[in-house]
């Protein structure tokens, strides 16, 4: 079993006219599941509505069963928090939510964010935030962890792993393993975008190698395998895909030389934090 935690959708996306029928080609039978969520609420050129863009991705999910649904947030638009309440309500096949700071402009540390993070909260559901550059001043890590501070018992995903250079990585590495050793927050991240969907996975190996040599002992349960396909040219068809997923286990299976830790960050990791039973 393989889930890939974190893909998209969406028409005229600022990356792509990305249809339904895009994502699912691409994934065909490389993976079992994918997290979803649609780009049509996050940044298009028709954007829609929270509502109407998570109504679509209900809709969507219900055609392709191997997209799991994430609810995007519009934490800065939406002037009502009982649409996400309404839309978390009526449809638990939402896993999570899904925000990010960049595309609203809007400081992932604002109090805005706190009445969706209640609501995640309550209903139980993992957050999966846009991670940006270290010095972004709307989605650095260091940012979303003063948020995760705030909510420890939340589940809060760095997306990405902050989008590089290498300098990035190391520092959200840091945060992630300050956050382990304070327990001062529930982070995780993923993989997507860490070495651009190809080559040698140097900072992805950095990473697991941190996790796995806490001083608190082995945290790779924090890190999930994501593509965020179609967004970037080397996610953009089923041969690449395929072509980055096998890169992924081949590099992780020869450096490590575990296949349980493969599993864990291809399928368990993501199971357990969703609860994906
Ligand atoms: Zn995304």
């Amino acid at each position: 079993m393989i889930i890939d935690s974190h893909t998209h959708y969406g028409r005229f996306s600022q990356w792509g006219d990305f249809s339904p029928e895009f994502i699912i080609d691409i994934i065909g039978d490389c993976v079992d599941y994918a997290i979803c969520s649609n780009l049509e609420g996050i940044d298009s050129l028709y954007l829609k509505s929270e509502l109407d863009c998570n109504l679509d991705m209900i809709r969507v999910a219900k055609k392709y069963k191997k997209l799991l649904p994430l609810a995007v947030c519009q934490v800065d638009k939406s002037l009502d928090i009982h649409v996400m309440r309404h839309l978390l309500t009526e449809y638990p096949q939402f896993i999570g939510l899904k925000f990010h700071p960049e595309c609203e402009k809007l400081p992932a540390t604002s109090p805005k964010y706190d009445k969706y993070l209640e609501l995640a909260r309550e209903f139980k559901k993992p957050c999966l935030f846009h991670s940006g550059h270290i010095k972004s001043r709307f989605s650095s890590p260091a940012l979303i962890y003063e948020k995760a501070k705030q909510f420890p018992d939340v589940p809060i995903i760095l997306g990405h792993l902050s989008t590089g250079p290498r300098e990035s990585h190391k520092e959200a590495i840091k945060i992630l393993l300050n956050s382990i050793r304070t327990e001062s927050a529930t982070l995780y991240c993923d993989t997507s975008w860490i070495d651009f969907g190809t080559g040698n996975l140097e900072d992805v190996i950095l990473l697991i190698k941190k996790l796995k040599n806490t001083p608190k002992g082995d945290y790779t349960n924090r890190i999930l395998w994501a593509s965020d396909a179609p967004i970037g040219d080397f996610n953009q068809s089923n041969a690449l895909y395929r072509k980055n997923l096998d890169n992924f286990r081949v590099k992780i299976s020869s450096y490590f030389n575990d296949e349980e830790l493969l599993k864990k960050l291809l399928y368990f990791n993501v199971r357990d934090l969703y609860g994906l039973y």
